[in-house]
């Protein structure tokens, strides 16, 4: 289909599985986007959009696909009434290839899809970058604005403190994290609340990063004990909490690992599925990274409330995490499979029997914008 008047270009890809994935072009602008909504039986499809210089186009399907699926999965297990959608623009966000023309024909696209695709940061997309976008079309989250959810990270790291604590209960009895050593991975907008609270809770914190101003920065608040970024995997500790990046945990480093449980908040920690039986094979308890760290995802689902963001009632979303991951390691012990296994049987079953599927549609308060279900 092309939109002569936009002159964009638009290709819908026939991928299994998936309900819609559009292939996006605009020379003058020289848009390369794919938009990719792999499931809306529970509500409209959100995910961030992801600006990023692939090598080339096919790399980059591989990724939305990957990324719009676990979507579907996350907010399934959330139980927040949304299906799972991504999109990735293939440009340098670093180098002026992101301008704001890109985003702009971008955003046309969005807008014709009528909120079947709401959208959000993501990696090399900042909360400018999404303002930019809502210009365009109402179909936005996230935004600073005074109706809008704003900083998730608050609410991802207190989701996963919550998780930690909960699995740790799960594998040991123990309501308490104190003297527990736990070393977090990652010192970035959830890494270092995560920390703090672990800190009040008298946990014997552990701290790496690649970034040594934030880690003289915490060392000066909290005097905590650093680990070389080298050293991560094969340090001894109770807990390891992975809040950096993705596909840490691999064949690789799972036989140095020498803790009892990981727990974090980094999204894709898994390398590949196989990695969630050699985690079980070791012994080690893992919380899936899409149900432990919801929690920002929670928070941008309560600002399309018909009655509006409330910070409170997104609190208390997130405090559901425990039980969502304890009844997943309920039902992975009952089976003998994985935790990511498991996670993903009760994802499907919230699908197909349409739990907590949205009944109100969603609003877009930042443009008194009503959307169709
Ligand atoms: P961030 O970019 O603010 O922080 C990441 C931190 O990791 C940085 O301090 C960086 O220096 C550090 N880092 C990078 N490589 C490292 C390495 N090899 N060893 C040690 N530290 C390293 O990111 P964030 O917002 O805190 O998110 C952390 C992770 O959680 C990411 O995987 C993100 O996708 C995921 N996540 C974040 C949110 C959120 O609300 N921000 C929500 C869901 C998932």
């Amino acid at each position: 289909m092309t939109e002569t008047m936009l002159s964009i270009h638009q290709e819908i890809l026939p991928i299994p599985g998936y309900k819609k994935v559009i292939k996006i072009e605009e020379d003058s602008s020289g848009l390369k986007a794919i938009i990719a909504i792999h499931d809306s039986t529970l509500g409209p499809a959100l995910g961030g959009i992801r600006i990023h210089p692939y090598s080339d186009f096919d790399t980059a399907l591989k990724d939305v696909l990957r990324l719009s699926r676990g979507m579907t999965y996350k907010s399934a297990i959330a139980g927040c009434g949304l299906g799972g959608g991504k999109s990735v623009i293939i440009a340098n966000p670093k180098n002026g290839e992101k301008t704001e023309q890109l985003l702009e024909a971008f955003a046309q696209v969005v807008d014709s899809l009528e909120g079947e695709y709401i959208c959000a940061e993501d990696v090399g997309c900042s909360t400018k970058d999404v303002e930019i976008i809502s210009k365009i079309t109402p179909y936005v989250v996230g935004l600073d604005h005074e109706k809008s959810s704003g900083d998730p990270s608050y609410f991802t790291a207190w989701g996963t403190y919550l998780g930690i604590k909960a699995s740790w209960k799960f594998l040991t009895g123990s309501e308490s994290l104190a003297g527990v050593r736990i070393l977090v991975q990652g010192l970035g907008a959830v890494g270092e609340k995560l920390v703090e609270w672990l800190f009040w809770e008298q946990a014997e914190v552990l701290i790496s990063d690649i970034d040594s101003l934030k880690i003289k920065a915490i060392q000066k608040r909290f005097g905590l004990k650093v680990i070389d970024p080298s050293l991560v995997f094969e340090t001894e500790c109770d807990i390891f909490s992975p809040c950096a990046m993705g596909g840490i945990i691999n064949q690789n480093h799972i036989p140095k690992l020498k803790c009892k449980l990981v727990a974090g908040c980094a999204n894709n920690q898994l390398l590949d599925e196989k990695d969630d039986e050699r985690l079980l094979k070791s012994g080690i308890l893992y919380a899936p990274d899409f149900v432990i760290n919801a929690g920002g995802l929670l928070n941008v689902s309560i600002e399309i409330r018909q009655q509006g963001y409330d910070s409170a009632t997104a609190r208390d979303a997130v405090a559901k995490i425990p039980l969502r991951l304890q009844t997943i390691y309920t039902l992975a012990k009952s089976k003998q499979i994985g935790t990511e296994a498991a996670a993903l049987i009760l994802a499907e079953e919230r699908i197909r029997q349409g739990i907590d599927k949205r009944v109100e549609p969603p609003v877009f308060h930042h443009q008194h914008k009503i959307c169709k279900i």
